[in-house]
């Protein structure tokens, strides 16, 4: 298979022209950050103020013409947006690609959910201190971009630094952290539009240094809409778990999740009853508020693993609400301990369990 080179994507991509300018793509400066390896091509189409999804036949065709060449496995171009008064000048493109991005990282797991309000952010945030007490390297990534939770949940504020060339991911309890709440105000992030998000999320995949990780989490946005869609293709996912809470209504919503995934052939490891049970904070009686054991029996229904239950408690929500998540404030209670068990089936299912940490007893 021969090697595709740098200067031979460049040459295929000089010849898409946007039809607007009547200009190549790469004389008109539009091509950023091409990255090659194992024959799978990545580059970013720039897209200028008061540009916007009208670019996207024009992505589509630099992939194409990109696809077309030997050697060639895959394609994926993003579009980029460039701010306006800080535009910045395209990279040169012999320059050496930019970091490793998620080139050192060993699986991607997806937490999803079929609607907003479930608990899907702070169940995202506990499975990945989960994957981290079991002695894995864990980062989470939070891709809400118009919703983001992952700072308030780590208790993170500020704004990431950059080595100049690529983001260092924000850290708080041994976990590596990025989410576009620490790049953009709400007010901003709410008029992004489905093109800008992807862009923005693969730039929060390649352009950040999440250097050696055992396992990126990914919260995503809640629901199964187009967004969601479009990262679910377009990220390289190991699986996706899928948070429901036990009520009828939300178990409808989980099966279009499960669907979703099916569609675009990310394996589903499972799905994760939130709220199940709830613990009275004075006496330890458990109500079963909305109803109990849906999940698992529709998990039975569908053919998917139950991962297991967390009950609806007091503390759950204000720990995440202080930013100190159930997992940090009381790691051997009775929360942290159900989410450990889930933690560990994930990483079975994904097998990173190989790493030593230390032994956590679920007896
Ligand atoms: P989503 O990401 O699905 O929108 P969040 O994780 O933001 O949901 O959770 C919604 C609210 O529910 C938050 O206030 C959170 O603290 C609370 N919450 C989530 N899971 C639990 C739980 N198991 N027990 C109590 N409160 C919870």
């Amino acid at each position: 298979m021969p090697n595709v080179s740098d200067s031979d994507i460049i040459k295929a991509l000089s010849s898409v022209v946007d039809p607007a300018s009547g200009r190549d793509v790469v004389s008109d400066g539009r091509i950023q950050g091409i990255h090659v390896q194992d024959g799978r091509v990545r580059f970013a189409l720039a897209v200028r103020p008061g540009e916007g999804p009208e670019k996207e036949p024009l992505r589509q065709a630099t992939e194409k013409a990109v696809a077309a060449l030997p050697g060639v496995t895959g394609v994926t171009a993003v579009l980029t947006a460039e701010r306006g008064e800080e535009r910045q000048k395209p990279a040169p493109l012999d320059a050496p690609q930019k970091g490793d991005g998620i080139g050192k990282v060993k699986a991607i797991v997806a937490v999803a959910s079929g609607k907003g309000g479930v608990g899907k952010s702070t169940t995202a945030v506990n499975l990945a201190l989960g994957l981290k007490a079991l002695g894995l390297k864990v980062g989470l990534l939070d891709t809400d971009i118009y919703g983001p939770s992952v700072p308030r949940l780590m208790g993170l504020s500020g704004k990431p630094k950059t080595d100049g060339k690529v983001l260092l991911p924000m850290e708080n309890y041994g976990i590596k952290c990025m989410s576009m709440g620490f790049m953009v105000d709400e007010q901003t992030a709410m008029i992004w539009r489905g093109p800008m998000v992807v862009s923005a999320i693969s730039q929060m995949l390649g352009d950040v240094a999440w250097g050696e990780l055992d396992v990126l989490v990914l919260d995503l946005p809640p629901g199964t809409g187009d967004a969601q869609l479009t990262i679910a293709q377009r990220v390289p996912l190991t699986g996706a778990v899928i948070v429901s809470t036990p009520q009828d209504l939300a178990l409808l919503d989980a099966r279009r999740g499960l669907a979703m995934f099916e569609k675009v052939k990310v394996p589903t490891l499972g799905i994760i009853e939130n709220m199940s049970t709830f613990v009275c904070p004075e006496c330890g009686h458990e109500s079963h508020i909305f109803g109990h054991g849906g999940a698992r029996a529709e998990a039975e229904t569908l053919g998917v693993d139950f991962l297991g239950e967390i009950p609806l408690h007091m503390a759950i929500r204000e720990t995440s609400d202080a930013g100190t998540p159930i997992m940090v404030k009381d790691p051997s209670g009775p929360h942290a301990k159900a989410y450990l068990e889930i933690a560990s089936k994930i990483a079975a299912k994904i097998g990173a369990g190989a790493r030593r940490g230390p032994t956590i007893s679920f007896s």
